[in-house]
């Protein structure tokens, strides 16, 4: 069950304060590894373990003193059957700070524990075979999350769905690999299926599309977690910085109804539907703004007569320099005379809105989320994304070596090629080994009869 790319290390229990640091109701301090059952018995009243993963109420001490410590939950979580695999306890104390030291000191005095390092918890989890490599980072997202896309994208990693596609990738390529092997060892025996190295093309060709298409989606995964650029933009006084201001739900830009007032990008993190984005407010359309906004703005202020009544396009700045997505609204809408249809019906497609009633805002946030589903990804639906860097290394150098694959006319070459596949998609889950091809080739695969 171990992954191999671990070692485990010297089985020294560790200890932690788990929950926040600071005043709270509730902290939760946790221990992982063989002494922890020892630490359990030495600081509660009775000296017993409580039944496994099961809440029990005790009397926590310092076992050198005795001096009582806190009346806690405590729970024992005896290995393998446990986040790190190894025995864990959780003593979920009150959180003032006096207890939260008093018990951790007392942990401290416990002969075989020491506190643990920055990430030593997962570290173990993932050495014990029980999170894959993108489900450590699943973890470690999931923890960072800040908005609902962010949450979903990380569960759906910790729930290890990338890694199960790369496993199943990888199985693939065993099956390629085991076809061509094959062909090398008894190529020359007729008792072999027809058509092995036929059907290695063919494997290899269909995880080349997948491969590319996941490639091709990376920028997205990248996306939710760093942020998409939206631009708020448009002529002087046409409420962009109220329109910022109205999204990001806090005073960002200085609103003034003199024209020309915010001089500066800002560029501001905020939750916009769900989904982490990057809001900056322009100074205008005197700035370099494209020729597609001007022409909405200068249509708008033909066919509508209202100076003020202006265009605020969205756009995503997009820095791999293909064209933004843009986003026409219509703003000031509380002006308009409250009978009559829409107020510009020359204009491209737009949203009304109003800053000052937030009429129309609604709309607008269900039309950007749409936007940023497209931009991001939305990751409640379609495939896993590739959030970070490593991922789309290991898929571009397991795409560079089936290209070596289907460059050579050399067997044992091709084979080395699918090797060297099969290993940058097994080290993206953080595995290693390669017993299970020599397995598959006798299991999953029949020479002759
Ligand atoms: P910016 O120059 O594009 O950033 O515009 P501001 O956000 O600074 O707004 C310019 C003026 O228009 C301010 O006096 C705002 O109070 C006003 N304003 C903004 N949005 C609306 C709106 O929806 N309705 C009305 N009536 N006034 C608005
Ligand atoms: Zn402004």
């Amino acid at each position: 069950q171990s992954s191999g790319a671990l070692d485990p290390g010297p089985a020294a229990t560790i200890f932690a304060l788990s929950s926040g640091q600071g005043r709270c109701g509730i902290a939760v301090i946790r221990t992982s590894g063989p002494a922890s059952g020892h630490a359990l018995r030495s600081l509660t009243e009775p000296r017993n373990l409580p039944p496994a993963r099961k809440a029990s109420l005790r009397l926590l001490s310092d076992p050198r003193s005795g001096e009582p410590l806190d009346r806690a939950l405590v729970l024992w979580f005896p290995g393998p059957q446990s986040f790190t695999g190894e025995d864990c306890v959780e003593f979920h104390v009150h959180g003032g700070p006096a207890v939260v030291s008093g018990v951790l000191e007392a942990l401290g005095s416990v002969p075989g524990l020491r506190p643990a390092e920055a990430g030593e918890f997962t570290k173990r989890a993932f050495a014990h075979g029980k999170l894959s490599l993108t489900e450590v980072e699943g973890l470690a997202d999931l923890i960072h999350a800040e908005t609902e896309s962010q949450r979903r994208q990380a569960l759906r990693q910790l729930d290890g769905e990338l890694g199960h596609l790369c496993r199943s990738w990888a199985e693939t390529l065993t099956k390629a690999l085991a076809h061509v092997e094959a062909y090398i060892d008894f190529g020359e025996d007729d008792n072999l299926e027809e058509g092995v190295l036929e059907q290695a093309d063919k494997e290899v060709r269909k995880l080349e599309v997948a491969l590319d298409a996941h490639l091709r989606d990376a920028r997205r995964g990248q996306r939710l977690r760093s942020g998409a650029h939206v631009v708020v933009t448009g002529p002087p006084n046409a409420g962009k910085s109220s329109l910022v201001n109205l999204l990001s739900q806090k005073p960002v830009s200085i609103v003034s109804p003199e024209p020309g007032t915010t001089r500066d990008v800002l560029e501001t993190p905020v939750d916009l539907a769900g989904f982490p984005v990057l809001l900056s407010d322009t100074a205008g359309l005197r700035e370099g703004v494209g020729p597609v906004e001007q022409e909405g703005v200068r249509r708008a202020r033909k066919s509508c007569n209202f100076l003020d009544t202006v265009v605020a396009p969205l756009g995503t700045r997009n820095p791999s320099g293909s064209s933004p997505r843009l986003l026409l609204v219509l703003n000031k809408s509380d002006l308009l005379p409250p009978e009559g249809p829409g107020p510009c019906p020359d204009l491209p497609p737009h949203l009304l809105l109003s800053c000052l009633t937030g009429a129309g805002l609604h709309g607008l946030l269900e039309v950007l989320k749409k936007e940023l589903a497209a931009v991001c990804g939305d990751p409640s639906t379609g495939p896993p994304l590739l959030t970070r860097a490593r991922h789309q290394h290991h898929l571009q150098g397991c795409l560079d070596a089936l290209g070596h694959y289907k460059q050579t006319k050399d067997l044992a070459l091709a084979a080395e090629a699918l090797r060297v596949a099969w290993g940058h998609l097994t080290r993206l889950t953080g595995g290693g080994g390669t017993e299970e091809i020599l397995d598959i080739i006798f299991q999953d695969f029949c020479v002759g009869k």
